[in-house]
């Protein structure tokens, strides 16, 4: 078939930036026109292009297009356009991605076809799937927000976290419930100013911490320095937690001491240190394994009268901390006498009916400036019940010496 256009078309044609193409319907798409851009695309001259490949389009194609061709015939019959994605190699044996569109003319059975060089945006998309891949690596669970701190996205540890709220759809909802020592509003306010924030937030479900996680909630910056997402990256404290009790270690106890609460000497801070009575004897009359169940128990009860923002920690062995935070002196009075009682509850282990007595010191911030004072004050009360028989508690600041 001979095709002839006039030089006014032609220099349309070779105008565009696509390829632009004439070919007939047979299993090579044969070229029998192409623009400028096209040959600038694949690398050869016209008339190489002839030569080598005969014009054949096909030959330049290193994807299997073999379903593509299969399914030529049904687009003809619904007339519908051609529109695919693929890739080839140029003279260079480079490979480029292109997007072909194409429609077809029943007239002489060909196809007039553009195909654009679409490799930088496969690029992006291949990137962005990478990156994605290794965000689906991570242990960490990982929430990306907009500036109005809505869930953009969640990484496969945060979208299969068993105490997130999978229906949330922001931060608040997220962390707002079962943040410690801190708001919603004070981290986004300093996030707002560009500062990476740490915060911990905790989850307890029948007296056990199901999730207890350090938290970093970071702004992420363009190139001029504006804020367009904050991404929360947040890491398991509980898989660092106490083996036994899954308890905050002393180390952690120490870390949200210094990071939230010594900053805050508005607050009212009592510190109690809770010891088992006689534990060894425990150990020795029933074994070590009740003594472990004896542990964890305590640990339980304990939990229980936590509020919100207060702590505890498994300090060692058979010796446990809580830091009371914003409360009243009776209210805490109140809470160690009701572990005073607890105690008197036997634990049942099989056969074994096991009581235990506790005995604890507390101190406050009134008398002690810094966590070293506070601790040491809530130890010697401790100290001063266990040399006066145990079972009891003491307040550091109502002792007369
Ligand atoms: P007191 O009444 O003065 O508090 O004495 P106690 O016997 O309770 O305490 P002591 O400090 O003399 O002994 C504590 C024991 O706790 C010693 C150690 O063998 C035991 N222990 C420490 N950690 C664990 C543990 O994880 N499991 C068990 N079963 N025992 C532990
Ligand atoms: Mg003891």
């Amino acid at each position: 078939m001979k095709l002839t256009l006039d030089n006014r078309a032609v220099n349309i044609l070779n105008h565009i930036n696509a390829g632009v193409l004439y070919c007939k319907n047979d299993e090579y798409s044969t070229i029998l026109y192409a623009n400028d851009h096209f040959y600038e695309m694949i690398g050869y001259e016209k008339d190489e292009f002839a030569i080598l490949f005969g014009n054949r389009f096909a030959e330049l194609v290193i994807d299997d297009i073999s379903s593509i061709l299969k399914s030529i015939d049904a687009h003809i019959e619904r007339d519908e356009d051609l529109n695919f994605e693929y890739r080839m190699r140029n003279k260079k044996g480079e490979i480029f991605w292109v997007h072909d569109t194409a429609k077809y003319e029943k007239e002489y059975d060909c196809w007039y076809v553009t195909i654009m060089d679409i490799t930088a945006m496969k690029s992006v998309e291949y990137e962005r799937e990478r990156l994605e891949f290794y965000l689906n690596s991570m242990p960490n669970k990982i929430v990306i927000y907009d500036t109005d701190t809505k869930v953009l996205y969640k990484n496969y540890s945060a979208r299969n976290c068993c105490y997130y709220n999978q229906e949330a759809s922001t931060l608040h909802q997220i962390a707002g419930e079962s943040l410690m020592g801190t708001t919603i509003e004070d981290i986004l306010s300093q996030a707002k100013e560009g500062h990476h924030v740490n915060y911990e937030t905790r989850i307890q479900r029948n007296e056990r911490f199901i999730g207890h996680d350090r938290n970093h909630l970071i702004p992420i910056k363009n190139i001029e320095g504006e804020i367009f997402n904050y991404m929360q990256v947040s890491e398991d404290l509980l898989s660092i937690s106490d083996g036994l009790t899954k308890l905050p270690t002393r180390d952690m106890f120490e870390k949200y001491y210094h990071m939230h609460i010594s900053k805050n000497d508005k607050v009212d801070i009592y510190m109690a240190i809770i010891d088992i009575d006689f534990f060894k004897k425990i150990n020795d009359q029933y074994g070590h394994h009740i003594g472990d169940e004896v542990i964890k128990n305590t640990a339980r009860r304990l939990t229980v009268i936590l509020d919100k923002e207060d702590y505890i920690c498994r300090f060692g062995g058979d010796e446990f901390i809580i830091l009371f935070v914003d409360q009243t002196l009776d209210v805490v009075l109140e809470k160690c006498k009701y572990i005073l009682h607890a105690g008197s509850t036997p634990m049942v282990d099989g056969n074994e009916e096991i009581k235990v007595s506790y005995s604890i010191g507390i101190a406050s911030n009134q008398s002690a400036s810094d966590y070293q004072e506070l601790f040491e004050q809530a130890d010697y009360a401790l100290y001063r019940v266990k040399s006066r028989g145990k079972g009891d508690l003491l307040y550091y600041n109502n002792m007369e010496d």
